[in-house]
């Protein structure tokens, strides 16, 4: 079977679904074409915080209904470690602006579902296997076999571990950051009202609200572990050691509903288009969560994109499609330096040098103006 439409799109993550809404608004033809199941792309839990560029797109293009009914505003961090802790109220040390707390898979259903008000179409259990960017294609295998569809442009949205990417010759700049983290999902209420960041000689700990029932925590861990080896016993001893609750007080504890290792990576394209492909989110650039960026990244490229492909097809005008890369590269980098800055500042290093800029490096966070107002902008913008 061989079908058309206008705007192909490889994958239903934020970057994908945020893409078709906006062509969709326009009246311009889309599919999307996703590996997942519905059930599985509406309860995978990853991001939770949103900048104020992602929650500025969504409500501008009627996406932030759910966001703006559930989400919780959050404003304020929190630093812990052996001199003690304490709190920065970056949306009063920036300019004014929060993040809000709202989880991907929440944002991925009302997406999904506004596409398909909007006339879209979605492949779900459709694994794309190869991609021809000259001629606008994918090839794709389903229940019912192999299928060829085309479009007069592709839009690769497929994350980091798709193929897309791979159709775009040239080079990737890669780092593996050589950090592990343990990451949790709790069925517990938030403990603090910040999110809290621990930094201890056993490694680092995070915690995040996510919603009212459920907390996010994060646990630094060897390189290669298994997550099965982390009973909830033992996440919630190695929580409380490094969150030092018997100085800062107890935690809410829950049930474990999910642990998953993350290793902590970066890999970006030197290039995120190609003939007639553009590349958009985690296939674009993957950065590592320790800035909560990616999902944020992944909604502003796909608003870029759509702004550019309207252009292309609504008024002949592909100069913004030719600039793309140019355009949204220099913004992924900004966030790459920021989340490369972040792993410096929370993660336990084993020499006594980079231990000691540690510290040193999170007293200029807690005494000078300066570092906090570089802090706001960056946690809370690009
Ligand atoms: C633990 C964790 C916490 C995070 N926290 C934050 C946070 O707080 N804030 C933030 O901004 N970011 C955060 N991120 C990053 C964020 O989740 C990602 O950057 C975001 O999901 C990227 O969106 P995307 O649409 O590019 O890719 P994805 O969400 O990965 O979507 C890609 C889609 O493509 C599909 N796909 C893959 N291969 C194929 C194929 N061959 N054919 C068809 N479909 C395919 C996948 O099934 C998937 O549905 C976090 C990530 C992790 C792992």
């Amino acid at each position: 079977m061989v079908d058309h439409t206008t705007v192909l799109i490889a994958g239903a993550g934020p970057a994908g679904l945020v893409l078709g809404n906006l062509l969709r608004a326009e009246g311009i033809d889309t599919l999307v074409v996703e590996r997942a199941s519905w059930e599985q792309v509406r309860t995978r839990a990853r991001a939770g915080f949103l900048g104020p560029n992602s929650a500025r797109v969504l409500t501008e293009h009627g996406l932030g209904a759910g966001m703006l009914h559930k989400g919780l505003e959050h404003g304020v961090c929190a630093f812990r470690g052996e001199d003690g802790e304490f709190e920065l109220d970056y949306s009063r040390l920036g300019r004014g602006e929060v993040h809000t707390v709202y989880p991907q898979q929440d944002l991925v259903a009302d997406l999904v579902a506004e596409y398909l008000d909007r006339g879209g179409e979605i492949r779900f259990g459709a694994t794309v296997t190869g991609v021809d960017p000259g001629t606008a294609t994918i090839r794709y295998r389903d229940e019912q076999g192999e299928s060829v569809v085309s479009g007069r442009f592709l839009a690769g949205c497929d994350g980091s571990g798709g193929v897309t990417r791979q159709a775009v010759p040239g080079r990737r700049i890669t780092q593996d950051h050589g950090v592990s983290w343990l990451a949790v999902l709790a069925e517990a209420p938030q403990s603090m009202a910040a999110v809290t960041y621990a930094i201890h000689d056993d490694g680092f700990a995070g915690h995040m609200a996510r919603s009212p029932e459920v907390t996010r925590y994060y646990l630094q861990v060897p390189p290669g572990d298994d997550a099965e080896a982390w009973t909830g016993e033992r996440i919630w001893a190695a929580l409380d050691t490094r969150m030092r609750v018997d100085e800062f007080g107890q935690l809410k504890q829950g049930p474990i509903i999910d642990r998953r290792i993350v290793r902590l990576r970066s890999d970006v394209a030197a290039e995120i288009q190609h003939d007639r492909l553009f590349l958009a989110g985690d296939a674009a650039g993957l950065i590592s969560p320790s800035a909560a960026k990616g999902a944020n990244l992944a909604i502003m490229e796909a608003e870029t994109l759509a702004s550019a492909l309207v252009s292309a097809l609504r008024h002949d005008d592909e100069r913004p499609l030719a600039a793309y890369s140019r355009t949204c590269l220099p913004r992924v980098w900004r966030a790459q330096e920021f989340s490369r800055w972040m792993i410096d500042l929370l993660h336990t290093q084993d020499d006594d040098f980079h231990r000691a800029l540690r510290r040193a490096r999170l007293h200029s966070l807690r005494d000078c103006h300066a570092h906090q107002n570089f802090f706001a902008e960056h946690y809370v913008g690009i």
